[in-house]
């Protein structure tokens, strides 16, 4: 399509979900569309990694890269930090470079060839292997990023499966549509599903997990709402990195879905040069809860995606933030901060690198007390006499 074209039918679209996902950049042609300063050497790595591994991202997210006056994207913009492609020549080899194995979904835990049983009450269903756009730092990278994945796509026949399953373990209780986006699926697919698990003979949570929000929130139509709606879905979790994100229209967005569904929350990556410090996801998280959507998980990196590694940062990092955060920042902003590992998320206790955890100790007037560091970091004795008989 022509440029003068494209801007024509952009402004006429641009809130039209389906035109966002339609036009969304795939090449680096288009890519100059949008930053006609972008370098050539980057558009270079950018081919070269897509070679094997996906790039796609929507004109809205791209929208709200901050640009040079050259008209490329800032470098540093936290938001193209997080889908601009590395170039595969530069990344150094370490430990945690992707080794090709498998870090969350473990083949004993794949109960069907979409459902996933890793904790006792809730299944996992994989609902899409695609996106609205790629994370470069993708959790699920061996399902969403890698051209040429195995991992089996939702069907019609596994979903049958993942039915039968749920009918066989009444112990279930939850059940967590996820993907990939499962918002790629139609509403009228969505419908289908949702209708199917309400058959079953008991009640069930239903959960969605999303980042339509913050890629293509007009995703989030009044329909889809309805459908969500009619079929009781519980709670929908969004995934967000960077305030970033959160303009008028994911704002608008949630807005919509907080009429439809009761719950409403977020969870977040901690990235290395996106959101890796206090005041980033202080911001955050505060204007999440301000819009009404309540605290998840602070994720810390997880091990082994592909070309993930310069997201990295470490755990001290995340603990230092949350420290930062907690008393300080209302506690029902501020995230719990857990170490993805493929036995299950670790939630992470909040001592600093060099801090003892909390200590039996006597006091000075001969009392059993336990010593600890509180959130101002003094030392607080606090009485506790150890239980006897
Ligand atoms: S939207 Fe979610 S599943 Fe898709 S690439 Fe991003 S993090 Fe991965």
């Amino acid at each position: 399509m022509a440029v003068e074209q494209l801007t024509r039918s952009a402004e006429a679209e641009w809130g039209n979900w389906r035109w966002q996902q339609r036009s969304a950049i795939r090449t680096t042609e288009e890519l100059l569309e949008v930053f006609p300063g972008l370098a050539g050497d980057r558009l270079e790595a950018i081919d070269r990694h897509t070679q094997t591994m996906r790039f796609q991202v929507t004109r809205h997210f791209l929208g709200l890269v901050e640009q040079t006056p050259e008209g490329a994207p800032r470098p540093d913009d936290p938001l193209w930090r997080q889908v601009m492609p590395a170039d595969p020549e530069e990344a150094a080899p370490s430990s945690y470079s992707y080794d090709g194995t498998e870090n969350w979904e473990l083949p004993s835990e794949m109960v069907t060839p979409i459902a996933q049983h890793k904790y006792d009450d809730r299944v996992i269903v994989r609902a899409a292997n695609v996106c609205h756009a790629y994370c470069q730092f993708c959790y699920e990278a061996l399902r969403t990023l890698e051209k040429e994945s195995d991992k089996p796509a939702f069907n019609l026949h596994h979903w049958d499966a993942t039915l039968g399953y749920l009918l066989k373990h009444p112990e279930i209780q939850e059940v967590i549509l996820s993907g990939g986006e499962p918002l790629m699926q139609s509403d009228e697919q969505l419908g289908r599903l949702l209708g199917d698990l309400r058959a079953l003979p008991r009640p069930l949570a239903i959960r969605i997990h999303t980042r339509a929000l913050a890629f293509n929130p007009f995703r989030i139509t009044e329909d889809l709402c309805a459908t969500l709606a009619e079929h009781g879905v519980t709670a929908v979790g969004l995934h967000a990195t960077h305030v970033h994100e959160l303009g008028p229209d994911f704002v608008a967005a949630a807005q919509r879905l907080q009429r439809a569904v009761p719950v409403l929350f977020a969870n977040i990556p901690l990235l290395r040069g996106v959101n890796d410090s206090a005041a980033a996801i202080h911001e955050l998280s505060m204007k999440l809860y301000m819009n009404g959507v309540a605290r998840g998980y602070l994720y810390h990196f997880m091990p082994h995606s592909p070309g993930s590694e310069r997201f990295r940062t470490n755990v001290s990092a995340g603990v230092e933030i949350i420290r930062a955060l907690k008393r300080r920042v209302s506690n029902l902003a501020v995230p719990e901060f857990v170490l993805p590992h493929h036995t299950g998320k670790y939630t992470m206790p909040l001592l600093a690198p060099d801090e003892q955890p909390p200590q039996r100790a006597t006091s000075a007037s001969g009392e059993e007390v336990l010593r600890f560091r509180n959130w101002q970091d003094e030392t607080i004795e606090y009485p506790d006499p150890a239980l006897t008989g």
